[in-house]
């Protein structure tokens, strides 16, 4: 009796990442940095190591997609066979060239961003790699791109796969158009869905101002494709959160 009152007392307690009920095993920077080390950078692409490199001398380097993160992407990309593909939010290209060679030669990425600048850091690194053929860059903001995309009945429906890493503030109104340009069965994969774990911090919490500025977004859209029925979802704790939909009418 002594034993079962323990085990409920034990079930009622909230799980603590110690817990071995918990699921989320990355319990220490020396962890993370074993997947790097052991299942990562060993098969890292030389030329996604060079941008890497170059990108971590970058000012923003903080906005790079990080490399096993890049790792999944080119997994999923080759799981799914996707052939077209959207990016928005390219920055110098760590996400767009991992994702570039995952793609079947004739693959293409339709890739958007606000500021070329960043992107053409990125490009001979991507040239050297002999991808750029694949990549269809437009600068400029994303929204009235996908607009006037979305005029189009024939682009409906024509994406395997949309990458969103762009600006924390459109997230819903990407999602609202993504959804109808990405076929059915296909994906799209929200970046930074977990902003720091700021998603769980009290109102009152201490955050960086991006942190705060961004977080009431990113807590919009998980609420949003949580219940959206046109879509199946699976959070990923990899990278800041990254948010699988796949789309199933
Ligand atoms: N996926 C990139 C990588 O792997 O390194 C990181 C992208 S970074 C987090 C966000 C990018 O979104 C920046 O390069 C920024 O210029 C771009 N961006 C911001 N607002 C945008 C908008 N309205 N439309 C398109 N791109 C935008
Ligand atoms: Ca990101």
């Amino acid at each position: 009796m002594a034993n079962e009152a323990k085990e409920e007392e034990q079930q009622n307690q909230p799980l603590g990442h110690t817990d071995l009920a918990h699921k989320t095993l990355l319990q220490s920077d020396a962890l993370y940095q074993y997947i790097l080390e052991t299942s990562v950078f060993p098969r890292e692409h030389e030329c996604l190591k060079e941008l890497r490199e170059m990108t971590q001398k970058h000012p923003k380097n903080l906005m790079a997609t990080p490399p096993d993160e890049g790792q999944l992407l080119n997994m999923l990309i080759k799981l799914m066979n996707a052939k077209n593909t959207m990016e928005i939010g390219v920055y110098t290209g760590y996400s767009l060239l991992s994702t570039a060679l995952a793609l079947p030669p004739d693959g293409k990425i339709f890739a958007l961003d606000v500021n070329r600048e960043y992107y053409d850091l990125g490009l001979p690194i991507i040239e050297k790699a002999g991808v750029a053929h694949k990549i269809d860059f437009r600068e400029g903001p994303a929204l009235p791109v996908l607009d006037e995309m979305l005029k189009d009945e024939k682009k409906k429906g024509t994406f395997d796969f949309c990458f969103v890493d762009a600006d924390k503030d459109n997230y819903l109104n990407y999602h609202k158009r993504v959804i109808d340009l990405v076929k059915v069965g296909g994906m799209i994969a929200y970046d930074n869905t977990l902003w720091a774990g700021s998603v769980v911090a009290p109102p009152d919490a201490p955050l960086m101002d991006y942190i705060k500025h961004g977080r009431g977004y990113l807590m919009e859209l998980n609420k949003y494709v949580a219940q959206d029925s046109r879509i199946e979802i699976c959070q990923l704790p990899v990278g800041d959160g990254i948010t699988l939909c796949r789309r199933i009418i």
